[in-house]
């Protein structure tokens, strides 16, 4: 389907697929089964400006917008999800700062991050906080000049790897949520340490780890926005970011019809290739326009984003919502047109499906989402009512 981009987003779109189908297709089984992060990607993306595409111009950045964001991870994500994730996430930490940071901050920490030479990661979950994100107990207590954070974070992609750390935390414990406060913490700030890293079923190229903060003194200019707005600042931020799982999820679709295709026209049974078999075109017909649908959503809600809208959270609920549905049922399908070979690791599709899963749980879980999509849909109902 066209989609009209623009020259600059072609661009993007076509470099992120060169990138991909040469640098990270080679690489993507055996940072899987490794459990590899691939720095080398990470440094070809920093060479190639690709951490500057979300930023605006007066900080570094190329002005792509989330539309450019958008592009580039659904590309990254058809060789690997993982892989891509990497990246996704950095774009994810540093949202706080582009959402509610001061100027002096941007100028401080966006030239790092713009280069690609620090990551970022967005640490909001914690063991007993992770749908109920309102009941966090990482606390910061202010001491002069100097903010004390106590707790831990776990389940951050990112962490552990990532120089700087967007933490949300508890500055007014009993407001709960209402007291929530974000804080830029960075690599090596004293009584930060991470724990252990976990193993997954999928998008194992990427790390997911823990944060521990013990008496970790930060400074009260890398305070994002004002205390208490924390949690407001990491809503607006999932608003922003949400549409970056669907476009890992629509690449992760791609790449898996993709196999599904090529292996249909391939595999002959019954004196024929398999795609010569109604039941298999109707599969892939069904695969190929429901994720079509998923991505003019997506595409869709990235514009209402760069276009400047200011209310956006129902629309971006719903790409996630949509896209990973879309991407679990597309890879799921493309193991089945791979009948007893689609489970075999030598073959690309059971990865696909391994890393499809995550999206519909990662930034808010499909069920969450609907949760938000719905509670949205009451509100309008009921200010339509007292018009
Ligand atoms: C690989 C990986 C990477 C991650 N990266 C990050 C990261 O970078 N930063 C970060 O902060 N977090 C991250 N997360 C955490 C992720 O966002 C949470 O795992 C997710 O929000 C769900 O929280 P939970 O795992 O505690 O599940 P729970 O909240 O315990 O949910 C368990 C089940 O109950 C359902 N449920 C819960 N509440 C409701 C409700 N009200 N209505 C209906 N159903 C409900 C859920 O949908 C789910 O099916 C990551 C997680 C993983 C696994």
């Amino acid at each position: 389907m066209d989609y009209f981009l623009t020259e600059e987003q072609i661009m993007i779109r076509d470099l992120a697929r060169k990138v991909a189908e040469e640098k990270i297709t080679p690489i993507a089984a055996e940072c899987d089964r490794e459990h590899k992060f691939p720095w080398e990607i990470i440094e070809t993306l920093a060479e190639m400006d690709f951490f500057r595409i979300y930023l605006e111009e007066e900080y570094g950045g190329l002005n792509l917008g989330t539309m450019g964001l958008v592009l580039a991870t659904e590309e990254l994500s058809r060789a690997c999800g993982g892989i891509a994730l990497g990246f996704a996430a950095s774009a994810l930490g540093t949202m706080p700062l582009l959402v509610a940071g001061s100027d002096e901050q941007k100028k401080r920490f966006l030239p790092d991050l713009g280069s690609g030479k620090a990551l970022a990661a967005f640490a909001l979950t914690e063991p007993d906080a992770g749908s109920d994100a309102g009941s966090i107990k990482t606390t910061a207590k202010k001491d002069g000049d100097y903010y004390v954070l106590n707790g831990m974070k776990h389940f951050i992609t990112n962490g552990g790897i990532a120089k700087y750390n967007s933490v949300v935390t508890l500055t007014d414990p009993d407001r709960g949520s209402r007291g929530a406060s974000i804080f830029f913490v960075e690599d090596g700030t004293q009584g930060l340490s991470y724990g252990k890293e976990v193993d997954k079923l999928g998008i194992r190229a990427s790390v997911t780890g823990e944060l521990i903060f013990e008496d970790c003194r930060v400074h009260k200019d890398n305070l994002i926005g004002k205390e208490g707005q924390g949690f407001a600042i990491a809503m607006r931020t999932l608003d922003r970011s949400r549409p970056g799982v669907a476009a890992q999820a629509l690449g992760i679709a791609q790449g898996a019809l993709d196999h599904a295709v090529r292996y249909s026209r391939e595999r002959h049974q019954f004196g024929q290739p398999i795609s010569s078999f109604q039941g298999i075109q109707f599969k892939l017909a069904d695969m190929a326009t429901k994720l079509e649908a998923a991505r003019a959503l997506t595409y869709g809600v990235a514009r209402m984003i760069d276009a400047g809208s200011r209310n956006f959270s129902k629309e971006s609920a719903m790409c996630k919502l949509l896209a990973s549905d879309v991407a679990m049922e597309v890879a799921t399908q493309a193991v089945t047109v791979y009948g007893g070979y689609g489970v075999i690791t030598e073959y690309p599709v059971e990865k696909y499906m391994r890393d499809a899963k995550i999206t519909q749980i990662y930034e808010g879980t499909n069920e969450i989402q609907r949760s938000v999509i719905g509670r949205a849909l009451v509100k309008e109902a009921a200010s339509k009512k007292k018009m």
